[in-house]
This record gives C-alpha cells, structure tokens and sequence, in this order.
C-alpha cells in the first residue's frame, strides 16, 4: 500500500511502526455549526483508507477529534446567549448524525479539546523547560527560531514567510521574538471559558490540542499517519510537528496525507459567497450515499468541484450498483439450479480480476476513482452474465462480490426493501403462530395486510413462500 507523504513530497510504501496495527490521528471539526460539504471530505476520504486498511487486516486506531474552544464557539455562544459548552455539545451531536448518514465509522476514540487541557499544560510545561517556549504576560509562545527543521513538511521559504508576517507583527503581537511564533497558551479575555495554569487563567492554543490527544490515545510519541485537510498544512500541522517533536524529541508522523479542496460551481465555497452547503441541506434531497460516491469518484489529493448536474450523476450512479443487486437477489431467490455450472465456475474465476483491479488502484495512494471504476465493471460483467437460467449460487456470488466491494468503500448498495423484507419475515412468523394457536381470523388479517402491501403468500409444503405482487 502506497500514500503521498505530505512530508517528502513522494508515494511511499506503508509500513506501520508495529506490524498489523495502525495508529492514526484526523483532525476533526470545530462545532460550532452544522458541518459542511467540505469538511465531509476529510471523513469520508480517511474513513474510507481506514476501511480499506482494515480489509487489509490491519488494526486501525482511529483518533478524531472534536475541537470544542474556539473564537467561532464563544462568538456563536455570546449570540446565543448560551455557554459554549451547550454550542459544542449540540454541534457534536448533529456532526455524529451527519457522520452516521454518510455511512463514516465512529472513530475508535473522539477525544475533546477541553477534557485534555491538563495534558496540554503538561506540554506546554516540558517545551518551556527544554527553551521552547516563552511567557510574555500570560502569553506562552513557541519559539520557532531554536526549531532548525521548522517548515519542513509546509516546504515553505521561512524568509519569505517571515517577511509577510511583519505587519501582522507590528499590528497585534509585537512582543513576540519572531513573526512566526505561534500561540500555546493564551489568557483569558473577559466572557471566555478559561482554566488554571501556570501562566495564569487561559486557554490552550489550537495547535496544542492535536498533539497531545494524538499521543495519549495512539499510545504513542510517533505515530503512524496524521491526516486532515491541505489547509492545515501550514500553519496547524506544521506548528504540531514544532511543539510535538520538540517536547518528545522523536518524529512525530511517519506519513502525512491530506485531501485537496471542494469547490462549489467551481468556486471556493464560503459564507460570504453565500455557496456555503452543509451535509444536513444535501441529506434533505438525496440519501447520503449519492454524497460518499460522489466523493469518492476523484481522487483525494485532486479538487473536487460539487455540482447539481454532478450529484445527480452520482444519484444515477449509485442507482446502477443497487439496480444491479437487486436483480441478482431476485435472480438468486428465484433460480431453478442451486450449484454452478462448470461455465459459471469459469466465470466466477474470471471475475476476480474485478477486485484485483479494484485492490490495485487502492493500494496506490487511494485511488477510490479507479477503485469505483473496477467496481462499475463488475457489474456491468453481472448484468451481462446473470440471467434467469443462472444458478442461485452464481447469481448470489455476482451479488455478494459487488457489495463486499461496496462495502469497502462504505458504500450499502441494498435498497431499503432488504429491512422491509424483515418485517414481512415477521409478519409471516406472526402469521403462524396465528394459526397455530388456531387463531384464523388473526390469521387472514395478517394475509390481507400483506396482500394490500402487495405480498402474496402462498403455503406450500416446504412452508410458506412469498412474492411481490
Ligand atoms: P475546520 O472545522 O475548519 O477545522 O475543518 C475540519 C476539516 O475539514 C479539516 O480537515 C479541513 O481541512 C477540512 N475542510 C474544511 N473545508 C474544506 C473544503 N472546502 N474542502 C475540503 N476539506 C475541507
Ligand atoms: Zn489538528
């Protein structure tokens, strides 16, 4: 398996600090609002490699957090009236909604900025004792002069970045020793949640919070990936790398991934453009899954641009997975052969090259396009091989290869009727026990309501058999 490493600018092959397991850290939402289209990038895509890494076999720890301080909480709390607390709480609980929809696992550990300050103090602590860190009136700051590989994974010419940072300088943090010091501490202001510390009542800056949750539930000092979005190259992931490294005196991530950006009818999507989509708005119109496809259907590292047209392209797609699906199980459940031919058994061979391409292009730094392509091979290669003369068995293995690799990718290719079949299922059983216990008028109700629903039961020898009408 191969990934883009951020850091050395190259495909490398994974391999993992400890055979078998994977420890990796996504930086998650600050809640302070619904998410939106562009955040779901980052879930979907790194859910999707975690998938694929657990297919793989491997044991994925899988830490992402919730960023719940921050200037954009407290102002929507000060408009609210609320605590800021209340703001967070709420915007988690919805995130989680949205994440449950678009089919993206809960990560192994969802740890909270504000339940880790004690560990931040602690670092911030260990970086002043090593010279890392300075105090100036309650304002701790990393000194990014003693830091030689500062900039490496950003790439970025620190002169130039210096020299763009002096107005800023001037304007608001002149007591700074260089322009691009960063915050690790900051003191309360007035109306803010604070905590205690030795530099007085304060917060935590960002870039803290990461490095200190990654570490205390990775188990670990270095890990293996470190993952989120290409905005936080510099300066979040870069000013991790400084605090993280410099206090542990190891490498922090082995392998850095991030994902380009989604644009709206081509353009950055923004408040002030008024572009601005969040997941909740696409759920009202389409099921979710059109969205992870969607996603899915470029690779990570290239912009996607979302579109109307675009979505309902992805609509149609999915549609083509579940149509085909649906036929196979109708062709399984109603075949007149159990076992494969010697042809089919041919056939099923030849279909594993299906997999193999789509394993192919996933092991090549996540190429969930051409991993989607292989899978629309397949079933193009069902719909074309599978037909009423076809086994149960053959038509049940096209069925269940196009949703394993669905399932791969986080895709549920299944309509909707699979749960409704369920409920027939106990109706049925209902329907018997019924009878059984002589209750025939109870026992009609039950076939009358199926039959308006359009099931038609029919009882034969083997039991009770039924068909949609
Ligand atoms: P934030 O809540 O702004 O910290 O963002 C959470 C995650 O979403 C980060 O990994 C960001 O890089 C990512 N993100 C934000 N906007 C976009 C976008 N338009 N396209 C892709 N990723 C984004
Ligand atoms: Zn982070």
């Amino acid at each position: 398996m191969r990934f883009y490493n951020t850091m050395t600018k190259r495909k490398e092959e994974f391999v993992p600090l400890e055979p078998g397991k994977v420890k990796m850290y996504v930086c998650g939402p600050t809640v302070y609002n619904l998410i939106h289209i562009g955040n779901a990038r980052p879930m979907i895509i790194f859910d999707t490699a975690r998938r694929y890494m657990e297919y793989k076999g491997y044991e994925v720890n899988y830490v992402s957090n919730f960023t719940d301080v921050d200037d954009k909480i407290i102002n929507k709390a000060n408009e609210e009236g609320v605590t800021s607390e209340e703001i967070s709480t709420r915007y988690i609980e919805e995130c989680k909604k949205d994440m449950e929809g678009m089919n993206v696992l809960p990560a192994t550990t969802h740890p909270l900025a504000t339940k880790e300050i004690d560990g931040m103090i602690s670092l911030i602590r260990t970086l002043e004792e090593k010279g890392y860190a300075y105090n100036v009136d309650g304002t701790v700051y990393f000194r990014t002069r003693k830091d030689r590989d500062y900039g490496k994974l950003s790439h970025k010419n620190l002169d130039d970045l210096r020299s763009g940072f002096r107005d800023l300088k001037v304007s608001g943090e002149a007591e700074k020793e260089d322009a691009l010091d960063f915050v690790l501490w900051k003191p309360k202001k007035e109306g803010e949640p604070y905590w205690e510390s030795p530099w007085g009542d304060g917060r935590p800056g960002w870039h803290t919070e990461c490095c200190v949750m990654a570490k205390k539930y990775l188990g670990s000092a270095t890990i293996d990936i470190h993952a989120g979005g290409e905005d936080l190259i510099f300066p979040h992931h870069e000013n991790e790398i400084a605090q993280s490294e410099a206090a542990n005196g190891v490498e922090f991530a082995h392998y850095w991934l991030h994902n380009a950006f989604l644009n709206i009818d081509n353009r950055k999507m923004s408040k002030s453009l008024g572009n601005f989509r969040t997941v909740r708005e696409i759920s009202e119109a389409y099921d979710l899954q059109v969205l992870r496809l969607f996603m899915l259907s470029a690779h990570y590292r290239s912009p996607l641009n979302f579109s109307a047209e675009i979505m309902e392209s992805a609509k149609n797609s999915l549609e083509r997975i579940e149509n085909a699906v649906s036929s196979l199980k109708h062709l399984a459940e109603n075949a007149g052969t159990e076992a494969c031919t010697p042809e089919e058994q041919e056939k099923l061979e030849g279909m594993k090259r299906f997999r193999a391409a789509f394993e192919e292009a996933m092991e090549d730094d996540l190429n969930t396009a051409d991993a989607l392509a292989a899978v629309f091979d397949l079933v193009r290669f069902a719909n074309t091989e599978a037909d009423e003369n076809s086994s149960r068995a053959f038509a049940g293995a096209l069925q269940q290869e196009i949703i394993s690799l669905c399932g791969i990718l986080g895709l549920k290719p299944e309509r909707k009727e699979e749960a409704l079949d369920a409920d027939i299922e106990a109706k049925i059983e209902e329907r018997q026990a019924a009878r059984k216990a002589r209750d025939f008028a109870k026992a009609d109700a039950i076939r009358d309501e199926l039959l308006a629903a359009g099931i038609v039961l029919e009882d034969t020898r083997e039991g009770v058999k039924w068909h949609r009408a």
